[in-house]
């Protein structure tokens, strides 16, 4: 507490003092019933209500036992009454949160969102990577999505577009190689300005992927995000330690950009760039946010990042930069671990591969942080890939929150719900709907037994899904009902920027 300058000259008498504790008391009391105070519209019947349940809401910060009732997929009652529904959840014993946001997931087809589901995401967008086509992307996913989808106008397809590359998930050809003409950065800023203009959530990089593209090509791709008030999802352009092309440097690159230019920026997978460097990368943008700039960032659970062997990453000097080597890396298709003469022949091919280059201090210290969020990073393709798409959320609820007490349940939550909701809602205002449990919010929830709740995915079986998510509800539709996927339900709706904002 702060007392007024000119109170802190007098000494506290005991009276004083008990007044004081007695007010602070009552004052915790009244913040108590004000932050969630019981709401109830009408007795009518709700499509669906959720009742008993230990309703925990990251944006007033209240924990407490409560009835919801869900009409239209809009959140109309919050009470401590019984009500009335159609359908009726009994939440006893169960925790109902706001459905998790990832920011970061690559996989957006029917079988990665049915692994989301099951691990409590509602909305998973794909803002790193991105896509080079709004349009066609969200029309492949309207009315057949299980989850909220949304995803950014990606540099990387800019840049495939302006070096007639043929677009893929990630460049390997001119685009991932070398530097762009200034004709070609104007081709580029061109795309993303057409995606911007197109309702896309956000402008997504992958630096590391484009070891030549220019200082300059970057702010120039920032100039078009910051006149769009869309964030720049970055994957950096170095990892590690070793200087000079440190992940330190890399970090000065693109907060400058932000500074420059004004666009926010959003730090993506801090601890598989950072490595032993992550506590630094961390303190780094805790000052520039102290600075008044606008600069997030993420974290997912695991010891071993992915991605594809044949991207620029592993040119020359990548067990320097890692710190590691060839049996450090495991090939996803079949678990293997590599030696050099299987990296040269998987290298020739391409295909995923999962780099072990961090260690259980550098994650917990990243999930701990209060400046991370938390997002996936995932990608199954045919039920091979990383462990992360399947269980990044309740490994971070049932082995970081339960077992290993390293952060609160309520921290947590704020980081799979509220963060990333308020990261996108200046350019997404729908987002303002989302990541809390409030009247006339959306109806995506995630309701899981705190003392159940684990991840069952691993590097040799990465497709299976977690347990303890009893039941989730995308738009006020079950997609997860008794712990079992529903199927045939296809409620998740599109994400997306107002079309041609500027
Ligand atoms: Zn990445």
């Amino acid at each position: 507490m702060i007392l007024p300058q000119r109170a802190q000259r007098y000494a506290e008498g005991p009276q004083r003092k008990a007044m004081k504790q007695i007010l602070c008391l009552a004052s915790l009391i009244v913040l108590a019933a004000i932050s969630f105070p019981p709401k109830s519209s009408s007795q009518a019947p709700y499509d669906v209500v959720i009742l008993n349940g230990r309703v925990i809401d990251p944006e007033t910060r209240s924990d407490a036992v409560r009835n919801l009732g869900i009409s239209n997929g809009v959140i109309k009652a919050i009470s401590t009454s019984k009500l009335q529904g159609h359908t009726v959840i009994d939440a006893r014993g169960l925790v109902v949160s706001p459905g998790f946001i990832d920011l970061h997931q690559h996989g957006q087809d029917e079988e990665n969102y049915r692994f989301k589901a099951m691990d409590g995401v509602t909305t998973a967008l794909e803002l790193e990577v991105g896509t080079g086509d709004i349009d066609a992307w969200y029309a492949q996913r309207d009315q057949k999505s299980l989850i909220n989808y949304g995803v950014s106008a990606g540099h990387l397809a800019a840049r495939m577009v302006a070096m007639h590359e043929p677009l893929k998930f990630l460049p390997t050809g001119d685009a991932a190689r070398r530097a762009a003409t200034d004709a070609e950065i104007d081709e580029m800023k061109q795309q993303l300005e057409r995606g911007l203009q197109r309702g896309a959530v956000a402008v997504g990089f992958g630096i590391q992927y484009t070891p030549n593209a220019s200082r300059w090509e970057i702010l120039e791709m920032f100039r078009v995000a910051a006149r769009y008030g869309a964030s720049c999802h970055v994957h950096m352009r170095h990892a590690g330690v070793k200087e000079p092309g440190s992940s330190i440097q890399a970090l000065e690159e693109v907060i400058s950009a932000a500074a420059i230019t004004g666009a926010p920026l959003h730090v993506v997978h801090i601890q598989s760039t950072g490595g032993p460097a992550t506590p630094k990368l961390l303190q780094m943008i805790a000052e520039a946010k102290s600075r008044k700039l606008d600069v997030t960032t993420e974290c997912y659970p695991y010891i071993a990042g992915m991605t594809d062997i044949k991207s620029a990453i592993f040119d020359e000097g990548w067990q320097e930069v890692f710190g590691i080597d060839y049996k450090d890396l495991q090939w996803a298709a079949t678990g293997e671990r590599l030696t050099k003469e299987t990296f040269s022949e998987y290298r020739k091919t391409g295909g995923m591969v999962a780099v072990f280059s961090m260690t259980e201090e550098i994650v917990t210290a990243a999930i701990k942080s209060p400046i991370t969020m938390i997002a996936s990073d995932g990608i199954l393709e045919n039920g091979k890939g990383h462990p992360r798409t399947a269980g990044t959320y309740s490994r971070v609820l049932g082995n970081y929150v339960r077992e290993q007490h390293a952060l609160t349940l309520m921290d947590a939550l704020t980081k799979m719900t509220l963060m990333p909701a308020q990261r996108l809602e200046k350019r997404v205002p729908l987002m303002r709907n989302k990541g809390r449990i409030r009247l006339g919010a959306d109806a995506d929830f995630t309701i899981f037994d705190p003392q159940s709740i684990v991840d069952k995915s691993t590097f040799q079986e990465p497709a299976k899904y977690a347990e303890g998510i009893k039941f989730v509800l995308v738009n006020g539709v079950l997609i997860v009902k008794d712990g079992q996927l529903q199927s045939n339900t296809y409620p998740g709706r599109p994400v997306r920027a107002p079309l041609n904002s500027n």
